[in-house]
């Protein structure tokens, strides 16, 4: 042994570059960093400490529905739910998930294939989530497949994804298809009061959550699925044993401690907004969006989707949706593809083709630094 220097402290990555006056802004991914702010104010409320002999084993929970669950962190998730009224929680299974882009793969597998055997159809409304498609499909597996615009889909049975508020246009979404034999995934990643209204606590077959848009927490990798069906929540933690052997137990306690502080914010300590994540987030995005919807407004070749607000249970009152991304259009003569058109502006949005619509329209992330934000306005607004 030996050989390496002992002294050199292991310190984390900073993630993306800082942006610049040159540079060019980079909202094409929605990376939560708008949340590093609030979190720098929770000092050690929020800050695990694991010692080098705790977390080895395997297993967390053998008594429990499922093995790989860290029972703390499955509690603080509830606990957020009964405070928030987005999701009824009693009567469902849990199950954990690196990120819910692994549990909603986890949930393909556990709908399918069809009843005759051939791959099941997946879709979802266009404007969907990019990432439906290229998931759903780069294994090209036997089981399902993914068959585009719910809205344009003719066949017998399918999983539909629904994802509300949607990504990438905010949209308030029901399922669109009307068939008995039909599936559904909700997909609730951002059906948190920063972003829209809480207007009920949803109660369907399998509803998705991360912690990636929930508390800005990308990095730890952690979802969870709320899974009615034992069946199929079963099936779910099979392919968790399949794919990864269950989900990290470092980032289940680091996330419990977060969802802790979370909760303890609104139950414990006084009402601030130093401890009040909801409020705070809500206040930053609502600060964003009066900026860009000034801007856009002013600059005559722009729109957005229109603002709409409604009644909201958690803050009782009459609140404003935020979305975490601005689905952006462009109405300039000559401009056809708008994603390569704010690409030579030094912007990188991620365009409508990949969300299986026009190319005049992109997807611009709300969720960024401030100063990526405030880069983007000043940019957005010097394009005549
Ligand atoms: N669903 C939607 C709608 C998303 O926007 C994202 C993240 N961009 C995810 C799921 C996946 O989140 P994660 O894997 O980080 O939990």
């Amino acid at each position: 042994f030996g050989g390496g220097r002992s002294d050199r402290e292991i310190v984390p990555s900073k993630g993306k570059p800082p942006v610049t006056p040159e540079s060019v802004v980079n909202l094409d991914h929605g990376d939560p960093t708008l949340y590093e702010e609030f979190w720098h104010g929770t000092g050690d409320r929020a800050t695990i400490v694991i010692p080098g002999w705790q977390t080895m084993s395997y297993f967390s929970d053998l008594r429990g529905f499922c093995w790989f669950v860290e029972p703390g962190f499955e509690r603080e998730v509830r606990r957020l739910h009964r405070l928030v009224g987005n999701a009824v929680v009693d009567g469902y299974y849990f199950v954990a998930g690196t990120g819910s882009t692994q549990l909603f793969q986890a949930a393909l597998y556990a709908l399918s294939p069809a009843a005759d055997g051939t791959p099941m159809s997946v879709v979802s409304p266009a404007p969907y989530y990019s990432s439906y498609p290229s998931v759903t499909n780069f294994l090209s597996s036997a089981l399902y497949r993914w068959e585009g615009d719910a809205n344009k889909f003719n066949g017998d049975t399918c999983i539909e994804l629904v994802c509300s508020p949607n990504n990438p246009d905010g949209g308030i979404r029901k399922a669109v298809i009307k068939s008995n034999s039909g599936k559904t995934i909700h997909d609730f990643a951002y059906n948190w009061p920063q972003y829209t209204p809480i207007t009920e606590a949803a109660s369907h077959d399998i509803m998705l959550f991360t912690v990636s848009k929930c508390t800005g927490h990308a990095g730890t990798r952690l979802g969870w699925a709320l899974v009615k069906d034992v069946e199929v929540a079963q099936k779910m933690v099979k392919f968790m044993e399949l794919n990864t052997i269950g989900v990290s137990k470092d980032s289940q306690l680091r996330a419990a401690k977060i969802l802790k502080a979370v909760c303890d914010g609104y139950e414990l300590s006084p009402a601030k907004e130093a401890n009040r994540l909801f409020h705070f987030a809500q206040r930053k995005m609502a600060e964003r969006w009066s900026k860009l919807r000034a801007t856009v407004a002013a600059s005559g070749i722009f729109s957005l989707p229109d603002e709409v607000s409604g009644y909201c249970t958690f803050a009782k009152e009459i609140v404003t949706a935020n979305p975490p991304f601005a689905w952006l259009r462009c109405h300039k003569d000559g401009v056809q593809d708008l994603e390569a058109f704010l690409r030579e502006n030094k912007i990188v949005t991620r365009g409508g083709p990949k969300f299986g619509v026009d190319e005049k329209v992109v997807r611009v992330s709300m969720l960024d630094t401030d100063d990526a934000f405030n880069m983007f306005i000043g940019r957005i607004a010097s394009i005549k």
